[in-house]
């Protein structure tokens, strides 16, 4: 045997293999695979009052004197807010309401508001609030419509942004004059189909979103 002679360099690889391949073998995988796995299926209910005791009592008793602001959290630890629902919801909000979100940049316990908004939370147009939540302080509403109410109204919502769409398009035309193919005709019957959607559906219309010069964040916000 030659240990120290030419052979040594392999006996050195052998000795980091199985080092590595000890490391590996007691590397805490499963640990690291649960903890992402508990965040991504946390779903950040509110906390009702029966339970509230339970979870929330990181905050001590101790601290419980009134702040400035008359919550009775002395110290809120940290800032959370809790999603208002909407008649108009879309879907890709439906998911976040009646949720609470946390706006600390690393959450265990909550989902965070970076982490909703890369899911499409607050997208164009938006019109969720967001309301600051205080761990059995705010009074959550209660949802008075159901998800497919949700999805049958915001549809019809697309459905009016869609036929103003059409007004402002004719409109521009016949201000500009740059097509013999639009008439007010044409005009008179786009807002009458728009009418008619709306009185059918019980919605409002709303005439500034029929002007062509407005931006297009006012194009599509209700
Ligand atoms: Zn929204």
């Amino acid at each position: 045997m030659n240990w120290f002679g030419t052979n040594v360099s392999w006996v050195v690889i052998v000795i980091i293999l199985v080092i590595v391949l000890a490391i590996s073998l007691f590397f805490p995988w499963q640990k690291v695979k649960n903890r992402k796995q508990q965040k991504s299926d946390l779903i950040n209910k509110p906390i009702d009052e029966k339970n509230k005791n339970n979870s929330e009592s990181i905050i001590p008793n101790f601290m419980g004197i009134y702040n400035s602001i008359g919550k009775s959290e002395s110290v809120r630890m940290k800032k959370l807010v809790y999603v208002e629902p909407k008649e108009n919801s879309c879907e890709l909000c439906i998911k976040y309401e009646n949720t609470v979100l946390s706006l600390e940049v690393i959450d265990k316990n909550y989902l965070t508001m970076a982490e909703a908004i890369s899911n499409g939370y607050h997208h164009l147009g938006c019109t969720h609030k967001d309301i600051d939540y205080y761990p059995g302080d705010t009074e959550l509403k209660d949802k008075f419509f159901t998800q497919e109410e949700q999805i049958k109204f915001h549809q019809l919502i697309l459905e009016q942004f869609k036929l103003e769409n059409n007004i402002r398009n004719i409109k521009y035309d016949l201000e500009n004059k740059n097509s013999k193919s639009v008439s007010i005709e044409d005009l008179n019957k786009a807002i009458e189909k728009l009418d008619i959607f709306c009185k059918e559906n019980n919605l409002t219309r709303n005439f500034s979103r029929e002007e062509p010069e407005i931006s297009d964040l006012k194009k599509f916000t209700k």
